[in-house]
């Protein structure tokens, strides 16, 4: 006889909980039953262990089996199974979390590492369904049990006939959930949610060579010593899908004070112009639980690869609670801390390989010391830059000593350090640099004009970057040397209503005859708005600095007066081209003054 009920925990509460709870992410309803499912089979496996079950030799399985004439879902399992009661308490009553009650049953003996973390799980299966049925017989011998119920309010329990141990889930798919029933969307969900479950998952199984659709021993499970190279880069070809090799990899392996174990990759990075979104998924015993939790991994280390499988997070509460939970910091900086061991590992220890993924790197590194001080603090003797002969060294190299307070009293400021933003574009002042044997740091990616600022704001008393064309390095001129008014004149005139102010300079060297010069500060406050996207105006205002050591400048003094405006503008636009790409209107005077230049020195023969 089928007895009736009514559900206790008033569902008329649960349901629009339940249905907004996870409106978005409906598809999580197959990880519940699944992972229900797999608590089962290793609740079973402990009553073994601990002689409280007899273990009958079937292999562990769940399978998975879409009915489409029926409509129907089924998940099967041959784990610990339920008895009417134990249907009554941990279904029926779903305010009794019944994984925490069989973990104060079988605390003393180890229970730990099978409590059921997602609070609403069973449940789910709601969203999906009209109507749900458990078949169920418990290892213990108990009649088997056959329970239903549409969710709402009523169920039905009963005996029934099933003859093998463990739990089957028939859901009776609503009308508009058929999609779930395809085996490939069913596959896709699988793969993204059981792909490590502990215990073999078959989908519509057919016959003897079924294969599982999950790997039951992820490779980050294993110890780190026993891995081989092609296994790491195996798993992270398969899990990322991703077919380039990665550059290297960090193995997280720890049980105190908390359980943490994963892989996080270092992928080569595809174009620097955007920060790439990597993808951390975070696992609790082997289920999926999300992508980039940032509450649980540092913002930065998302833009890695990687698996992380941490038991220890109380994946029950809220976001908010996992902010402010202790335990989450602490893995939080742990994982920080590893990831800067590793860096400073391979620097130490194979510099060569450090040095060439930097590239790759440096990103990575940059935009996690603006994150997270800490990680600042442990990297930032590794931070590496080119100098101008191509050798990298470590950014602090090029710092200068600190500046006392009573020094910056009296007006010492901090050192100067040149640097190059763009080789191509700036390879005229790099000439000059390295003609007057001076040095500067190439910091040329994407990051750099934010990082050259966050390290000025770190280290106040000891550096201040000026990009190589900017305030024209002092180490650059000839002391004393005095403003040549007729120079300044003539090019003045020369340049006429054209947005530019003309100072001299006498150079050390004369190869050059005139550099554009823009103050540092107004460029990076044009760079920070292209950077931006926001409607920025060119660096206002830009000066051209004529060398007086130029011969070319001295010979322009006695030249007459339309040549003296022809070579002028000229100058000027050979400064402008090697400063930044020449507009329409500029390239055109350019040429037709070359062209000019050209003709007048032959008819001179
Ligand atoms: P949770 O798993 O978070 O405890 P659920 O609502 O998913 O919550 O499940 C409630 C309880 O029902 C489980 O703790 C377990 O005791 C029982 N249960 C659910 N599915 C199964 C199953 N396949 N086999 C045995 N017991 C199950």
């Amino acid at each position: 006889m089928a007895r009736e009920g009514n559900i206790k925990i008033s569902s008329e509460h649960m349901m629009p909980i339940i249905k907004k709870w996870l409106y978005s992410d409906k598809d999580i309803f197959l990880r519940e039953i699944v992972a229900n499912a797999s608590d089962a089979i290793a609740k079973l496996k402990k009553l073994v262990e601990i002689g409280e079950a007899k273990d009958d030799g079937e292999p562990f399985k769940i399978t998975v089996t879409a009915d489409e004439t029926a409509g129907t879902l089924t998940v099967e399992d041959n784990g610990i199974g339920m008895t009417e009661e134990e249907v009554e308490r941990y279904i029926t009553q779903i305010a009794f979390s019944g994984a925490a009650d069989f973990l104060d049953k079988y605390e003393k003996a180890g229970g730990e590492g099978i409590i059921g973390h997602f609070g609403l799980g069973f449940y789910s299966a709601y969203m999906v369904s009209d109507n749900i049925e458990i078949f169920t017989r418990s290892f213990s011998g108990a009649p088997a049990v056959h329970w239903e119920s549409d969710g709402e309010s009523k169920y039905t329990i009963e005996e029934c006939d099933k003859k093998e141990r463990g739990t089957k889930i028939v859901m009776h798919l609503a009308e508009e959930e058929k999609e779930f029933l395809k085996e490939f969307t069913l596959r896709t969900l699988l793969n993204k949610y059981c792909s490590f479950m502990p215990y073999d998952i078959f989908l519509n199984p057919k016959g003897k060579d079924d294969k599982p659709v999950n790997t039951t021993s992820p490779l980050y499970l294993k110890q780190p010593k026993e891995c081989t190279d092609e296994e790491y880069k195996a798993f992270y070809r398969e899990t990322f899908s991703d077919f380039n090799d990665p550059l290297f990899w960090i193995h997280l392996n720890m049980d105190y004070p908390f359980r943490l174990k994963g892989i996080l990759y270092f992928p080569k990075v595809k174009k620097q112009v955007e920060l790439e979104r990597g993808q951390v998924k975070l696992y609790c015993n082997q289920v999926y639980i999300a992508d980039n939790i940032k509450e649980v991994i540092p913002e930065f280390l998302m833009l890695l690869n990687g698996v992380i499988d941490c038991p220890d997070i109380p994946l029950n509460v809220s976001r908010s609670f996992l902010q402010n939970d202790k335990q989450v910091q602490k893995i939080a900086s742990h994982i920080t801390k590893k990831v800067a061991d590793k860096l400073e590992e391979l620097y130490k220890n194979d510099r060569e390989k450090y040095e060439s993924s930097w590239n790759d790197l440096s990103t990575f590194v940059k935009f996690g010391c603006i994150k997270d001080e800490k990680f600042y603090d442990k990297v930032k003797g590794i931070v590496i830059f080119k100098d101008l002969e191509g050798k990298y060294r470590p950014v602090e190299s090029f710092f200068g000593e600190e500046v006392s307070d009573e020094d910056a009293k009296n007006g010492t400021e901090p050192k100067s350090v040149y640097y190059v933003s763009d080789e191509n574009k700036q390879a005229q002042y790099i000439k000059m640099f390295k003609e007057a044997g001076l040095d500067a740091a190439v910091c040329d990616a994407y990051i750099d004009p934010h990082f050259i600022s966050f390290l000025e704001y770190k280290n106040p008393k000891r550096v201040r970057f000026l990009r190589i064309d900017a305030d024209v390095a002092g180490e650059l001129k000839e002391d004393a040397a005095e403003e040549d008014e007729a120079v300044k004149k003539l090019f003045e005139s020369a340049l006429e209503g054209k947005k530019v102010k003309v100072r001299t300079e006498k150079f050390k060297t004369g190869s050059v005859p005139a550099v554009i010069n823009v103050a540092e500060f107004m460029r990076r406050m044009s760079e920070m708005n292209s950077f931006y996207r926001m409607a920025g105006e060119e660096a206002a205002e830009v000066t051209l600095v004529v060398n007086l050591s130029s011969p070319c400048v001295q010979a322009l003094k006695t030249a007459d007066e339309n040549e003296q405006k022809l070579i002028a503008t000229q100058i000027y636009l050979l400064a402008l081209l090697a400063y930044r790409q020449l507009k329409p209107e500029e390239i055109e005077e350019f040429s037709s003054g070359q062209t000019e230049i050209m003709q007048k020195y032959l008819e001179k023969r």
